[in-house]
């Protein structure tokens, strides 16, 4: 049942689909932006990663970036060019021609980036007569036809994804499937390569009977772990070791265990915002000013514990409307450890014009929070559906906005680098601590008593020893959505790792009458007819569903199509190529493995 706060505050129950999975968990581009160059050395990012820690390629000169690996104890059978050809990077094959295009035109514009900055040194982007040059450079043209095209696959292993508890992933990951020319399998019991699932309590029971080189979506453990408090007591444990590398997490809180003073800092002179630890989609959050609101809150919204954020008061904005980008990152496994950043995301837009917090307009969620699910059913909601529109919109293209902001005099590439350094450093400490590699935090507390009984049944004393988890490291992939959001001065700060992050692909249009689509590309338009298939009421029937409260049409929406298509297509890909290198006795570099795709490399062991 929905609660609402008796006075100040913001308290808002969510329904429907969203940010995340719901009751599932909680829930441009380094080619686009020129060629590949670390990051300058910036207070965040001082020291490098202690030996064997991996590096966060691309992110603050950190670490020299990765050698192509290949496994010592096994020799290479086949050599990994053959591998790859084979898995769909043949020259005649249509997708892998395209982006190979796009691929050479990128590096022609990365090279002209590199002559302009040796020629003209620093602020490339900052030169008012460059800006239109540089929002050009932010997006590649063809990433469209990247989502579009066949991948042909004659040859190499056929793959196989099991879709039968992907839930409302189920949609997007049909479409890539056929895409990449996959076989879909929807009963449970069907063997496939590759098993969807979604909750730890369902990735549990199929690792017990995985056969050996089969993938799973989930990174056991990985899902306590973005638990808003287990993900705040990793942090402040890695701040307070290096405070100067890990200064983009807003000063984070555990209610009640902290005590008053502390939590009395973090509001400061301003406002906190405190999130309850199950929380997703903006559910139970509210803005606090002091200790009596904290424990009133705490009260109403009848949970354990729950973070105190100290709330980033001046935002960066859009006109006048806060916002954050939502951007995915393929954890492809875990030993060694490899992490990839999509291209593609999406921005996520308030529907209300941001003020900053005062008890006058603490009550306007809808101006403080950008969750989706609280939007949609606002009336200022703005369907933009043209991917490539990123001047308009409640729920934007990512590149498309980076471009529009590159317009507008922001240095759009130094967002970008600041997003890339932030996901491979969070990733890189998320895999570390699954793994049990980081000093002081307690792993054995990430797995859920069930996992213990199992192994304890099969006579192990921890899930490791247990023979259906061998290679569990290795064959265990996630999908993660990163909650970014920029202030007023630029900075990047991390809001939340969505350890499930949403991959439904409709929107609700509060109508009878379907609406007039705008010219879409082709590309586009093609996902567009082909989701339509899929979605409630085929986009035509009216609907009175709890997504919305009023009548309305579900219709698949392009912003997601495009930019989760493209994810989830390229991670589908990377670990094709990755299976196909490891079944051949190979080991495929992250370079080779994305080598193409919208996806960068920002995390990996040599
Ligand atoms: P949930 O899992 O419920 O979505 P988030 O941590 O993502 O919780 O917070 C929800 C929204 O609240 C964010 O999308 C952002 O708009 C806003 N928000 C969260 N933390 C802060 C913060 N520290 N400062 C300002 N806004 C914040």
């Amino acid at each position: 049942p929905e609660k609402r706060p008796s006075s100040g505050g913001i308290w808002y129950g969510g329904r429907g689909e969203g940010d995340s999975e719901r009751g599932q968990g909680r829930e441009g581009d380094q080619d686009t932006l020129g060629p590949p160059r670390p990051l300058e050395e910036g207070p965040c990012q001082r020291r490098a990663p202690p030996r064997g820690w991996g590096t966060p390629v691309g992110g603050g000169g950190l670490a020299p970036s990765t050698k192509i690996a290949r496994a010592p104890s096994k020799p290479s059978k086949t050599s990994i060019e053959g591998v790859l050809k084979a898995v769909g990077r043949s020259a005649s094959g249509g997708a892998a021609r395209v982006e190979a295009q796009g691929e050479a035109k990128r590096r022609v514009a990365g090279k002209q980036v590199e002559e302009e900055r040796r020629a003209g040194g620093a602020a490339h982007l900052a030169r008012e007569d460059s800006t239109q040059d540089a929002s050009s450079r932010l997006a590649p043209e063809g990433w469209v036809n990247a989502v579009s095209e066949r991948m042909p696959q004659r040859e190499g292993p056929r793959m196989s994804i099991n879709v039968s508890l992907a839930r409302s992933s189920k949609t997007i990951l049909s479409m890539v499937a056929r895409n990449l020319n996959w076989i879909e399998r929807e009963r449970e019991e069907t063997r496939a390569c590759l098993h969807w699932v979604v909750t730890p309590e369902e990735l549990e029971g199929r690792l017990l009977v995985r056969k050996p080189n089969q993938r799973m979506s989930r990174i056991p453990g990985m899902y306590m772990l973005c638990g808003k408090v287990k993900f705040a007591e990793l942090f402040r444990l890695l701040q307070r070791r290096e405070p100067d590398k890990y200064n983009f997490i807003p000063r984070t809180g555990i209610v009640p265990d902290d005590p008053e003073e502390e939590l009395r800092s973090i509001v400061g002179k301003g406002y906190g915002i405190l999130k309850p630890d199950e929380g997703t989609q903006g559910d139970g959050i509210y803005l606090v000013k002091d200790m009596e609101e904290i424990k009133r809150r705490m009260d109403c919204i009848h949970v354990e514990s729950a973070v105190l954020q100290s709330y980033i008061k001046k935002p960066m904005l859009l006109d006048g409307h806060k916002f954050d980008f939502r951007v995915y990152v393929l954890i492809l496994s875990l030993e060694p450890l490899r992490v990839f950043l999509s291209h593609e995301g999406l921005v996520r837009v308030c529907t209300v014009p941001y003020e900053e917090p005062s008890r006058q307009n603490l009550h306007r969620k809808a101006g403080h929070l950008t969750n989706y699910t609280l939007n949609k059913t606002n009336e200022f909601y703005e369907h933009n559906d043209d991917p490539q529109n990123g001047a308009r919109g409640t729920k934007r293209n990512l590149q498309a906005t980076l471009r529009h902001l590159a317009r507008q005099g922001h240095d759009a590439e130094d967002l970008w680098m600041q997003i890339k350094n932030i996901t491979g450093l969070v990733s890189g400490a998320l895999g570390r601590a699954v793994r049990g590699e980081v000093e002081g935090f307690d792993r054995s507390k990430l797995w859920p008593l069930g996992v213990y009984r199992t192994a304890k049944m099969s006579g192990c004393k921890t899930p490791f020893g247990d023979p259906s988890w061998e290679g569990w490291e290795r064959d265990c992939f996630h999908v993660l959505g990163f909650d970014v959001m920029f202030d007023e001065g630029g900075k990047a700060w991390l809001l939340e790792v969505n350890c499930n992050p949403s991959m439904a692909i409709d929107t609700v249009y509060p109508s009878t009458s379907p609406p007039e689509l705008p010219h879409l590309d082709e590309g586009v338009e093609a996902l567009v007819s082909e989701a339509m298939g899929h979605v409630r009421g085929k986009g035509v029937h009216v609907c009175k569903c709890t997504a919305h409260h009023r009548p309305h049409l579900h219709r698949p929406c392009p912003i997601d199509l495009a930019a989760k298509h493209s994810c989830v297509n390229g991670a589908l890909s990377i670990i094709h190529r990755d299976y196909s290198a490891r079944k051949a006795g190979a080991f495929a570099s992250p370079e080779e493995l994305a080598e193409g795709l919208r996806y960068d490399v920002i995390f990996s062991e040599a």
